[in-house]
This record gives structure tokens, sequence and C-alpha cells, in this order.
């Protein structure tokens, strides 16, 4: 694989990443792509399939690993896999565009590890447990056991955080997308 940079957003979810990098998809002079995963989880909301995910069957989500077709994936939730496929990335780079990801910390983890120096790894750390808790509650968009699911899992991410090259600590969210708007454009343009 060659091709343009990569750039990894991860951190529990409810932690404002997916609001990070939705903004700096709207910034042209970045020219980034965002990275459209594959999952086994039904889609939510108003969730489109090719734009938000690729939603297949845990059928066709075996399948794809046993052809080897992923470059990263994982169970994150129980019976709930995501992934990135190889196609995916060739395909942004076949734009000529940087690739931009919204995944979780050991998949975000593992990109940085195949590809150091084309990879920028950025973890985004939420205010604390109880306000991701609030955040999750917001959203309206899962059941209570899915939510603390969410909780439980969002410790241990949080430990991984030292791993990624940056922490952005988004309390405040304005100060959040500036400070990641900068360390993308350093990182793209150097
Ligand atoms: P959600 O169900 O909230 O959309 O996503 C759950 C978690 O899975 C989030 O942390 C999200 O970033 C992560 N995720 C999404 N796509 C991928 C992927 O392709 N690979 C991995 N490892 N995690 C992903």
């Amino acid at each position: 694989m060659e091709g343009g940079k990569l750039i990894v957003f991860s951190a529990p979810s409810g932690s404002g990443k997916t609001t990070i990098v939705q903004h700096l998809l709207k910034q042209e002079d970045l020219n980034l792509e965002f990275s459209v995963s594959c999952t086994s989880r039904e889609a939510r909301g108003d969730e489109k399939h090719g734009e938000n995910y690729y939603f297949i069957s845990l059928k066709e989500f075996k399948q794809h690993i046993k052809n080897d077709d992923f470059l990263e994936w994982e169970e994150v939730y129980r019976d709930n896999f995501y992934g990135t496929l190889k196609s995916e990335v060739e395909r942004i780079w076949s734009h000529k565009k940087n690739v931009i990801f919204d995944i979780d910390v050991v998949g975000g983890l593992r990109i940085k590890k195949k590809y150091p120096d084309k990879t920028l790894s950025v973890f985004v750390k939420p205010p604390s447990i109880d306000e991701l808790k609030i955040r999750l509650k917001k959203r309206k968009t899962e059941s209570d056991e899915r939510i603390n699911m969410r909780i439980a899992k969002a410790s241990v991410e949080l430990a991984t955080a030292p791993q990624f090259d940056y922490i952005i600590k988004n309390h405040d969210l304005e100060t959040a997308l500036n400070e990641a708007h900068d360390l993308v454009e350093r990182f793209i343009k150097n």
C-alpha cells in the first residue's frame, strides 16, 4: 500500500471524536476523505449504508476476515464487529486524498503500528466518565444496557491514551476543533 497520510481519531464513544472528524472533513485544505468501516451492528437513527458504515451481516463480516480483506478489525462489543477494509484505504488513496479514521483504540493503535510514519494517531479524551454517561444518554439512540456496556469499556480505553501521538482533551468543543485542525494540518504539510 502506498499513498497519502493516515489520520486516526480514537476515543471512547461519546467523547466527541465523531464531531471532530466531521468538522475536519469539511476543511478543504486538509484534503481528507472518511474511511467508511464495515460493521455487523444495525444502523442507528438516520445512519446510511456506505456513508456512516457498510452495514453487513455477521456472516459476511466473518467471510471478509477469512479472505484477509481487513487492514484491521475488532469485536468492539460482543457480537458487534467493526473493521477497515484494505480496499477502502486504497479507494481513498486513488482519489489522492488523506484518509481519516474514526475507530476504536485497539484498531487505531494497530494502524499506527503498521504505518508508523504515515499515521498520526490522536486520542480524544472526554472530561470525565460521568460526562460521557450524560452525552450517551442524550443521544437517545440506545438502550440503557448498551450505554452501560459502552461506559464499562470507556475506562479500559482511557488507559490506552498515552500510547497515542497526541491527546486532545475535549472539555470545550471549539478549542478541541481548533487543536485538531492544527495538529492534522501540521502533520499533512510535513
Ligand atoms: P459505534 O457503534 O458507536 O458507531 O462505534 C463503536 C466503536 O467502534 C467506536 O469507538 C468506533 O470508533 C469504533 N469503530 C468504528 N469503525 C471501526 C473500525 O473499522 N475498526 C475498529 N477497530 N473500530 C471501529
